[in-house]
């Protein structure tokens, strides 16, 4: 069965492809698509579902897609859908950590968790799924793998952070495993 993924990170590639090996999984690049996909929404659960039905409208094939936001307990969700914007248009990581570092400056409570959302349209028909990785804030950047806050978050019973893990043990936790390997499970048993 063929599903397209929303996405030409070779990383996510990477992941949902070992989660589902019965599937041919296509990335946008794969079937020429160079469209601009809108995120317009408040909500990473509205900019999945956005995100799949753009594609599905526009190119009738099965698919699905992930939407990630870190929520910080102290910030009240805070940066949440604006995860990758955190600290402005640039979208880089180590602003957004140093941001995210000085918005907890004061605050005790250092807990937070990865929440994504993936959203599968599969004949016209959608399906949602979640996966959420808790843990906590500190305040140095440890570590050189991953991507986004990895140097800063440390997963709830590990003393490492995401980015001192090495990848394959990150993507046997992480919160977008969870949700792929959700999907997964829907596939198989559908
Ligand atoms: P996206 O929806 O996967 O593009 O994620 C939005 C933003 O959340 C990214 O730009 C990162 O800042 C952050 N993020 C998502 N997943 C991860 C992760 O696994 N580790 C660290 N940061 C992440």
């Amino acid at each position: 069965m063929k599903l397209l993924f929303a996405t030409n990170n070779l990383g996510k590639l990477s992941e949902a492809k070992k989660i589902l090996p019965g599937f041919e999984i296509l990335s946008l690049k794969d079937i020429n698509c160079n469209c601009e996909i809108p995120e317009t929404h408040e909500t990473i659960t509205e900019n999945a579902i956005e995100k799949a039905e753009f594609l599905y409208k526009k190119f009738q094939i099965d698919c699905f897609s992930d939407d990630t936001g870190l929520e910080v307990e102290a910030l009240n969700g805070a940066p949440g859908v604006y995860s990758a914007r955190y600290a402005g248009p640039q979208r880089d990581n180590n602003d957004n950590m140093n941001l995210l570092i000085k918005n907890l400056e004061n605050k005790q409570n250092r807990n937070a968790r990865f929440h994504t959302e993936i959203v599968l349209i599969i004949k016209g028909i959608k399906y949602q799924f979640e996966g959420i990785l808790e843990g906590t804030i500190i305040s140095e950047k440890r570590g050189t793998n991953g991507f986004g806050y990895d140097p800063i978050f440390i997963p709830k019973g590990y003393n490492q952070t995401l980015a001192e893990l090495p990848t394959d043990e990150k993507n046997k936790i992480s919160h977008r495993a969870k949700a792929l390997q959700k999907m997964a499970d829907y596939l198989i048993l559908k």
